[in-house]
């Protein structure tokens, strides 16, 4: 089967998604399917004749090396069931406010909350596709802040600067800026908006013409407008809404800033896929990258969050 038939074949409700994942071997073929189209292939000398082991792992004819199919993936060396994730991916992109890693701890039975924390933020790295399409068209740019003022911290005492690109009726995208100065905003643009777009912003003075360009810019002095006309940016304020309470409510404002990247990228997974026909099918789009996103450690997740 192909991906988008792989797609198209996933379950779209609760009760579908548990009679085609009833045991590890049903979630084992299925990511056989996603990950090698069928075919397992030897992760040592890619060779494409492997055996099947009883135990699930794969052995390569040629070189005898042992592989299974999460090895190489974001699940590498996970030792719970495959079922788990499968569950907590689907908790994660089927619910409109996706799931705290408590409550994930509560749903899976994990001992610990580092465990589901941990899970929680290997699936969030695959909620960032490389090398997807930037937005283009008619495309909004502002920015919000989030997160409550600090003061402990000296004189980083703001709040956290938010980024927000949004396509008329489509998608978003999101950042964590790291400043309103016009180089930084010159990579926002470049990162998450192609030349050929119209760009519609405020007359804040970060949005200047170089910051922009070579894309066309409408810009709108917000002070000035008429009430009675249409906002400019609502496309923005309403991702800035729906964002602020998805944090307050799921995270009670508690998302640290250190991994702020993370869960914009989440929000934005869930976002751009709210149109999608069959809810469960944003659960597939999951699987599918956490089989092409490379391992991740506990490690990595503390002392190198994602990239703003
Ligand atoms: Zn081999």
């Amino acid at each position: 089967m192909n991906q988008e038939d792989l797609w198209r074949s996933f379950p779209t409700t609760a009760t579908e998604f548990e009679a085609m994942f009833p045991d590890e071997k049903a979630c084992r073929r299925y990511l056989v399917e996603v990950r090698w189209g069928g075919r397992p292939r030897c992760g040592k000398c890619d060779h494409d004749r492997v055996w099947e082991l009883t135990n699930g792992r794969f052995e390569c004819r040629q070189c005898g090396h042992q592989t299974s199919v999460t090895a190489g993936t974001v699940l590498h060396k996970t030792r719970k069931p495959l079922r788990m994730w499968f569950r907590a991916i689907w908790e994660m992109s089927v619910r409109k406010n996706g799931i705290s890693a408590k409550e994930l701890q509560r749903i899976l039975g994990f001992g610990s909350y580092e465990t589901a924390w941990t899970w929680m933020h290997k699936l969030r790295r695959c909620t960032r596709r490389e090398g997807r399409d930037r937005l283009d068209d008619d495309v909004q740019v502002d920015e919000t802040y989030v997160g409550r003022r600090c003061r402990t911290h000296g004189r980083g005492t703001s709040k956290a600067l938010i980024l927000i690109a949004a396509e008329r009726g489509g998608r978003t995208r999101l950042e964590h800026g790291l400043s309103l100065k016009e180089t930084d905003m010159a990579g926002f643009f470049l990162r998450n908006i192609a030349p050929s777009a119209t760009v519609t912003t405020d007359s804040l003075q970060s949005y200047s013409q170089r910051a922009v360009a070579p894309r066309s810019h409408h810009r709108v002095n917000l002070k000035q407008l008429d009430i009675k006309n249409e906002d400019p940016l609502h496309q923005c304020h309403r991702v800035a809404n729906l964002l602020k309470r998805w944090l307050l409510g799921t995270y009670h404002g508690s998302a640290s800033r250190k991994h702020l990247a993370a869960y914009l990228d989440e929000y934005a997974f869930r976002f751009n896929r709210r149109k999608t026909r069959g809810v469960g099918r944003i659960a597939a789009r999951l699987i599918q990258q956490a089989v092409a996103v490379r391992p991740i450690t506990y490690r990595t997740i503390v002392h190198s969050p994602v990239a703003p």
